[in-house]
């Protein structure tokens, strides 16, 4: 799953019905989630119900059978009395001897002192006939003495069967208890006889009442028809656990067992099933039974269940609740981390094809750039190598110049001697006519000398005229000053000039790398300049000096003077003295001394010129090289 933005953005079109069916998906889960929580709450909830439930009816059961044993107990307690007292002799005599008023005393008065050390409610005597002939409560205002007990169905029963047990409601004092009865026969006396009456021990059970009262539980005891007999609640008594038909109502009223007991059913049906749950006054109540077979009647025991079972079920229920709420805020947590993640990692992918698309983008530009850069700096080589082309067809054109204007010096230069050769030729055919064969010999050597000149002018100007192009080696100075001299000699000297050569004898050898030709030119260009400068001159002068100095880094630097006394620089001149075309010459190209500056500039030094402003203090020209080791 994306999340919902993320896919608006990447998918807009797509959106909205992915949208929708994660809504759907989404809805249909957390019903899910929702039925599935409530059925394990609901489930959870009941088992605590039955968890409470099986707790509860374990602890009545024990309740039961401690509380039905107590009942029992107050009961057997009791049994061996009437027993023993069926043997009393003082009960016999009274029975044998009702009207001695002294017996019935005694046993008035002994029944009194054992009723109340047997705590039994009540202990008396009665005759064959149902009459009371002695009873504890002989003293009380409520003494049994005297009243017929014949209609009792113990009494019967008991000169019958010889025992009876029979629980009924008091007719004097109006008090339930259970009656033991036990039949007296005289089996000593002189005249042995059945059935002179029965003794009655009256149990009542206020002290058990009591203690069941104060029992959280309801307690209480039913005889065989379900009448309530004993119990913790006063009011139930003599109730019945179902409603009675009316004919045994009407007989137990008859009986005046139960007095005039309404006998109606209790305000709750237990019903026979033990464990149920039963509403009495509003409240959930855990019904257990236990029949007590010696006596016939069945224990009851109501638990009060609803708080604890409300209390288990809520509280397993709100656990539940909380487990089923945790789990889907933890659900819930995950579901939105993925999201969030996947969020990311879309996000993330997203940023990186963008990263990748610019990194593209920008590698085209820097190529495109890249190749308009090489394009370019193809251009500017062509550019370049256009410009050392017309440098170099420039410094030819200069160099052409300067031949032209020397070519007449040159030819006359060279005139000279192949006039004298002619001389020379002519006297050595003479001489050799006359036969001094010696004479003619001098005259050819003359002439070889003379030939070997001429082919030194002729080779200088071939050198001078041809195209340079050969690598810098290191050159001397003083054979550069000599080349360029031989070709301006002439003019030297037809000027009438006076050269001066200043070059110290420790530096005539120094050397520069240069190309020859090219050193030579620039000589020829500034001594030529010189030579014109002083033309027309008084006492016409041009100094060459060498000399020799040393560069702050310790290099060794030629300096290379051309001075004349000529008028020196003009000033317009002096502004603008290595740019091109400016001169003051009527044959002039001003190209000399921006070619000039140009050579000894590629040759790794300098060209400067000073001129005092004085007229007649002449031009000078440095040449300054760095000399060649
Ligand atoms: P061009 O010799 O063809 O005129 P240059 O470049 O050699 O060209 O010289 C330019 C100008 O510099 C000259 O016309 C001249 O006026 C001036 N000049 C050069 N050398 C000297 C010099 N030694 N004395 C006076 N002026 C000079």
């Amino acid at each position: 799953m994306t999340d919902p933005a993320d896919t608006a953005t990447f998918a807009p079109a797509d959106a909205r019905p992915i949208r929708r069916k994660r809504i759907v998906i989404r809805a249909v889960f957390v019903c899910l989630w929702l039925a599935v929580g409530g059925l394990v709450v609901w489930q959870a909830g009941r088992i605590a119900r039955d968890e409470v439930l099986a707790d509860l009816t374990q602890a009545g059961r024990v309740a039961l059978s401690l509380n039905a044993e107590a009942l029992g107990a107050e009961i057997d307690k009791q049994r061996a009395l009437p027993v023993v007292l069926a043997r009393d002799p003082d009960a016999l005599a009274v029975l044998r001897a009702p009207e001695n008023g002294a017996a019935r005393d005694r046993l008035n008065r002994k029944l009194e002192a054992l009723a109340r050390a047997t705590r039994a409610a009540v202990i008396y005597l009665i005759d064959d006939h149902g009459l009371t002939l002695a009873a504890s409560n002989w003293s009380s205002p409520v003494s049994f003495v005297g009243n017929d007990y014949g209609f009792r169905p113990y009494h019967a029963v008991a000169m019958a069967e010889g025992a009876a047990e029979h629980f009924a409601m008091g007719t004097v004092s109006h008090r339930p208890g259970m009656y033991l009865a036990r039949r007296i026969d005289d089996d000593r006396g002189p005249a042995p006889r059945s059935g002179l009456g029965v003794m009655v021990v009256k149990i009542e059970f206020d002290r058990l009442e009591a203690i069941w009262a104060g029992a959280p539980e309801r307690i209480f005891a039913t005889d065989a028809r379900g009448v309530v007999l004993v119990s913790g609640i006063a009011g139930w008594r003599f109730q019945s656990l179902a409603p009675l038909p009316e004919e045994t109502r009407a007989a137990i009223r008859a009986g005046l067992q139960y007095g005039d007991a309404p006998l109606t059913p209790l305000p709750f049906s237990p019903g026979t099933d033990d464990g149920r749950l039963v509403s009495v006054d509003g409240t959930g109540m855990l019904h257990q039974s236990l029949t007590m077979p010696e006596i016939g009647w069945t224990l009851h025991l109501m638990t009060p269940a609803d708080q604890a079972v409300r209390r288990a079920v809520a509280d397993a229920r709100a656990l539940a609740g909380a487990g089923i709420a945790l789990l889907a805020t933890l659900a819930a947590a995950g579901l939105y981390r993925r999201q969030q993640l996947q969020g990311r990692a879309a996000h993330a992918a997203h940023e990186r094809q963008r990263l990748e698309a610019a990194v593209a983008g920008r590698t085209a530009d820097l190529a495109r750039a890249y190749a308009a850069l090489e394009a370019e700096m193809e251009e500017r080589r062509q550019a370049e190598a256009a410009a050392r082309r017309l440098q170099d067809d420039l410094i030819q054109a200069g160099r052409l110049a300067v031949l032209g204007r020397i070519a007449a010096s040159v030819a006359h230069e060279i005139n000279q001697p192949v006039a004298a050769i002619r001389a020379f030729a002519d006297n050595a055919r003479a001489f050799l006519d006359r036969g001094r064969a010696d004479a003619a010999l001098a005259n050819l050597s003359r002439i070889a000398e003379l030939t070997a000149r001429i082919g030194t002018i002729t080779g200088q100007l071939r050198g001078f005229a041809r195209k340079a192009g050969t690598a810098p080696t290191p050159v001397r100075v003083t054979e550069a000053i000599d080349g360029a001299l031989l070709l301006l000699g002439h003019r030297i000297r037809a000027g009438g000039i006076d050269l001066v050569r200043d070059i110290p004898a420790d530096i005539a050898g120094a050397r520069v790398v240069a190309e020859r030709v090219r050193l030579e030119q620039v000589l020829v260009n500034l001594i030529g300049n010189a030579v014109d400068a002083v033309d027309g001159r008084p006492a016409p002068r041009i100094t060459i000096r060498l000399s020799r100095s040393r560069a702050d880094d310790g290099a060794s630097r030629l300096g290379l003077q051309v001075s004349d006394n000529g008028p020196g620089l003009a000033p317009d001149i002096r502004e603008a003295l290595f740019l091109p075309f400016r001169t003051t010459k009527p044959d002039g190209l001003g190209l000399g001394l921006v070619i000039s500056a140009d050579l000894v500039r590629e040759m790794g030094g300098t060209l400067s010129a000073c001129s005092p402003d004085t007229d007649g203090a002449g031009a000078t020209f440095i040449i300054e090289l760095p000399e060649a080791g």
